[in-house]
Formats: C-alpha cells, structure tokens, sequence
C-alpha cells in the first residue's frame, strides 16, 4: 500500500522515526488525540490514522477537543469531519477562557496559563475515554521556539520531551510530530482538506507575543543559513552537559565528595 502523496510518505517517515527513537507508541494503545482544529492538529490525526492501518502493531484513536467556550469557535465543523471520516470523537465544553479573563493580569501573556488549564482537562477526559496516551500536535519548529523562548526570556536550558510521563505516572503525553516542521503540517491538513479553524482566543496570532517575535527570527536567520531547524532540533538530542554551568549536571569535585559522603560543606570553599 503506498503513501497519498509525497508530502504524506514524508511525514509519515518522520513520524515513523519520532515513535521509534522516543518509544511514542506499543501494541494495544488507545492514543487520545489533542484536536483543536488548528493544522497541526489535524495533521496529527490524519497521519496517525495512516500509520494505524499500516503498522505492525494495533493501536486505536479518539479525537477529543477541549472548547475553551470563546464566540465563534467551530467545533461543530470538527465534529463533523470526524463524522464523515469515521474517527471516534469528543467535544468538552469549558469555561477556560472566563477563568483566565479572571485571574489573570492586564497583559500578562496567557498561552502557558490556557495550556496548564487545557492539560487538566485533557488529563480528565484521557482517565474517562480509557486513554493509555495522550498525543499532542506540538512539531519541529515549537520545539525550537520553545527552547529560545525559555533561552531569551526564562533563564533556563530546556525545550519540551517528545515523551512525558505526568507527575503522579498517571498519564503518558506523546509528540510524534517533533520531527515535523510547522509548513509541512500545515500543508499536509490543507492537502488532505481538513477544515483549519482558529481557536477564536483574543491572544491568537497576537504578533507581539515573544513567540511570533522568535519565529520571525528563525526566518530571517533561516535566509542566510538553510539548515538552521535541523540543526536545533538535532542540538535537543545532543546534549553536552558538562559544557554547561549547571552544578547538577557537573558538580565541582568538592561539592561531589561532600554529597557522596553526606557531610557538610568544606568550608575551604567559603573562607576567601
Ligand atoms: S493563543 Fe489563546 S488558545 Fe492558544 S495557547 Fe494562547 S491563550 Fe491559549
């Protein structure tokens, strides 16, 4: 059986290679799918619903979107193709965007606030639809961003796992697209003619949200050096921890001693 398109046989390769390296995926999953109807979403489901026909091992899919209760959002339009294609589905009805309009600040920026709340859900209805995974649509280019985001603006070193198993080991939240680049999903969804719709939060498409600010940037760095995602993304694989500053990942040799013997501090590293 071969692939739609050409753009499918490469996502679908690519895809292949995130549930391989990261172990996304094992015979008898029920993988509950994170659908908003934005691009990415749909470009999830639809090549996970490729893959599940053509892989050696048998897992399901459920659709579920979280409607944050703005005007104007379509999920009707989600159900519908959902409907027509035959994949299992559910819609949860929110008050998330009330509550962020009340506990949070006049121009603080609500995107990590909106995805904590959305978790939560998400966490709920994955115990109630008998979810062993819960995939997200994150790709490529968020796992880039992510990283300067948190580079520029939060102090620290870190991106986001393709694999991530919850606090409580309660559930498992997989990214198969991580080796996806956002134009390829977003082509993908159109080609494969699923109704892209926005999520109709006020922040959507904001373009002074740090994000747009450091995708514009990649771009404009992409113009002079091409490879310039790739070789991020391979950076996130490619850890060298003692090249860094942090004392956890390269303990200075006193501090080492002191904690493997479980005493106290040398003082020598004090009196100056
Ligand atoms: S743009 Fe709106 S819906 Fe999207 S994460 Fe931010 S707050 Fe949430």
């Amino acid at each position: 059986m071969s692939y739609a398109s050409t753009l499918e046989t490469r996502l679908a390769k690519k895809v292949t290679k995130a549930i391989t390296e990261f172990n996304l995926l094992e015979d008898g999953d029920r993988v509950m799918v994170g659908l908003s109807g934005g691009k990415d979403s749909w470009a999830l489901l639809q090549v996970l619903d490729v893959l599940r026909k053509r892989a050696p091992i048998s897992f399901s899919l459920v659709a579920v979107t979280v409607d944050s209760g703005y005007d104007g959002y379509r999920h009707d339009l989600i159900s519908r193709t959902c409907e027509q294609r035959g994949w299992e589905y559910r819609v949860e009805h929110t008050d998330i965007g009330d509550v962020m309009d009340d506990i949070l600040d006049a121009g603080a920026t609500p995107c990590s606030l909106c995805a904590r709340l959305r978790r939560g859900v998400l966490y709920r209805l994955a115990k109630e639809v008998g979810a062993t995974k819960i995939a997200l649509g994150h790709h490529l280019d968020d796992f880039i961003e992510t990283l300067l985001l948190n580079l520029f603006f939060a102090g620290s070193l870190k991106a986001m796992p393709a694999r991530l198993v919850s606090d409580n080991g309660e559930h498992v939240v997989i990214r198969p697209l991580v080796y996806t680049t956002e134009s390829d999903a977003r082509a993908y969804a159109k080609e494969s003619q699923l109704p892209i719709i926005g999520c109709c939060c006020p922040a959507c498409g904001d373009l002074s949200l740090q994000r747009q600010r450091i995708k514009r940037l990649i771009a404009e760095l992409e113009v002079e050096h091409p490879e310039i995602r790739k070789s991020m993304i391979r950076a996130l694989g490619n850890v060298a921890g003692r090249h860094l500053l942090d004392k956890r990942l390269n303990p200075l040799p006193e501090l080492r001693d002191a904690a493997l013997a479980g005493g106290a501090m040398p003082l020598r590293l004090f009196r100056r």
